[in-house]
């Protein structure tokens, strides 16, 4: 396993030990660099504690005394720890750079580094990229904010092996000199204000994206997002726009075809993929890919096969000549007004959930290619007046979803699409919209 050799700090302080605190940190000791680990909520007598003693960490718990950073060159923070906590607000009051994980992976990785951000889109974006690799027989792995700590899978990658990295605004925060090969900005809206305070904070953290990039880099940019473009000024890399609405140098399409730059990739209706916003992360993986050097036979395969990530506007089964989707994970307005606009077919829906106190008046303008509503959870009655205001003749109440989903299969003719997509969180009913969109997916299997 790799160590850190080109690091510049001997004496670090890690904060929060969550699985990135804890694969930072013995990263870290493995290569010799004095390591304080501070929680303030861990599990003193946990296994992982036990291991980063017995390595030669200080861990301290339960408190986060200021004394901790006398002496400390570098602070890792976990990406969840925002930058008002007492002891990143000194660290930075004391000049001591404030890191995440994923910089640890930039000193390690020798090969290819891509790395994706956006507000929307990041994982099913990284997948297909990561697939389109995979499908040219290339080493490649995937790790970051879809799972894997990027530190950790870096230990063990080849020097021929490219790294396709999911980022998120709070890892890009504490950049310091991150820099991939190949950058993916997809789309900026804004959110998370409750962690980064502004705007305009949360743009520039995601901006850090490219901020160490020079011209043998590639910034892939979405040419349709003026937010993005705004920023577009402030960097040294190789622009590569892509767009899902007009031609452009990189990654493109007409009604017909994809395209990257000149060149014909394949025909639309081969993809597999539904929805908009799809195609915009299909353009995005597709402009990156193709400056990697993928073949477009890869990404042929990749596409004609490709349904999805699991419970984002999942394709599920066709049966009966009735068509299903699992989108659990849109726990939003926004997010169910793409999935229906993603269907040309009369769509039967199954939304609901957890009630945070808001109208689903936003959705009703959407809802006119529904046929009838399938509503459940706390927020059935406001799902209900939604599609009642959309003059939905078919509104049914279900207890459990077996029963939404036999209502819907009752309800739905052939050529119709069975779409869980509930505009709402899961947790009344569920634990996570994993969990819900499995017992979809169950319900659907067992019909
Ligand atoms: P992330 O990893 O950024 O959360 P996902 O790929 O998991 O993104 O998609 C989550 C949801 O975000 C999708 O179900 C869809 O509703 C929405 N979404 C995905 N891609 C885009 C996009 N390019 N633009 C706008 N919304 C998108």
């Amino acid at each position: 396993m790799k160590t850190l050799t080109s690091f510049p700090y001997k004496r670090a302080l890690v904060l929060g030990l969550a699985k990135s605190g804890k694969a930072a940190a013995e990263l870290l000791l493995d290569s010799q660099i004095s390591t304080i680990v501070n929680d303030y909520k861990a599990d003193e007598s946990s296994s992982e504690v036990k291991e980063l003693k017995k390595k030669g960490a200080k861990i301290v718990i339960g408190s986060h005394p200021l004394s901790l950073l006398d002496g400390a060159e570098v602070v890792v923070k976990n990406p969840g720890i925002p930058y008002d906590n007492v002891m990143v607000k000194e660290a930075i009051k004391r000049k001591i750079p404030v890191i995440t994980e994923v910089e640890l992976a930039g000193f390690l990785h020798e090969g290819q580094m891509i790395g994706i951000t956006g507000s929307n889109g990041k994982t099913t974006t990284t997948t297909l990229l990561h697939s389109f690799i995979e499908a040219d027989s290339r080493r490649v792995s995937i790790a970051g904010n879809i799972g894997e700590v990027a530190s950790e899978v870096a230990r063990s990658t080849e020097a021929e092996e490219t790294m396709v990295v999911e980022l998120s605004s709070f890892q890009l925060m504490g950049i310091e000199k991150f820099r991939p090969h190949i950058a993916v900005w997809l789309n900026l809206f804004e959110a998370h204000l409750d962690y980064h305070g502004t705007a305009r904070e949360y743009f520039a953290a995601k901006a850090n994206i490219a901020k160490n990039q020079n011209s043998d880099d590639y910034l892939v940019y979405n040419a349709d997002d003026q937010n993005i473009v705004s920023f577009l000024p402030s960097f040294k890399s190789t622009l590569v726009p892509f767009s899902s609405k007009k031609k452009v140098d990189g990654g493109w399409a007409d009604e017909n075809w994809i395209y990257f730059k000149n060149e014909k990739i394949m025909k639309r209706k081969d993809i597999v993929l539904v929805g908009e916003h799809n195609l915009a992360n299909i353009l995005a993986a597709l402009s990156a890919a193709k400056l990697s050097g993928v073949s477009n036979q890869a990404i042929y395969d990749v596409l004609t096969t490709f349904g999805g990530v699991e419970h984002r506007l999942e394709f599920v089964t066709k049966k009966d000549d009735i068509y299903y989707y699992n989108d659990s994970k849109a726990t939003n307005i926004l997010a169910t007004s793409y999935a229906l606009k993603a269907f040309d077919k009369p769509v039967i829906l199954l939304a609901g959930g957890l009630d945070r106190g808001n109208d689903f008046d936003g959705l009703v303008e959407f809802l006119h290619g529904v046929k009838a509503m399938i509503v459940f959870g706390e927020t059935a009655g406001k799902m209900a007046d939604a599609g009642k205001k959309a003059g939905i003749a078919m509104i049914q109440y279900a207890e459990t979803m077996a029963e939404a989903v036999q209502q819907a299969r009752q309800a739905a003719e052939f050529g119709d699409v069975i779409l869980l997509s509930p505009a709402c969180a899961s947790w009344d009913q569920y634990r996570t919209f994993e969990e819900r969109g499995n017992k979809f997916k169950e319900a659907v299997h067992k019909l």
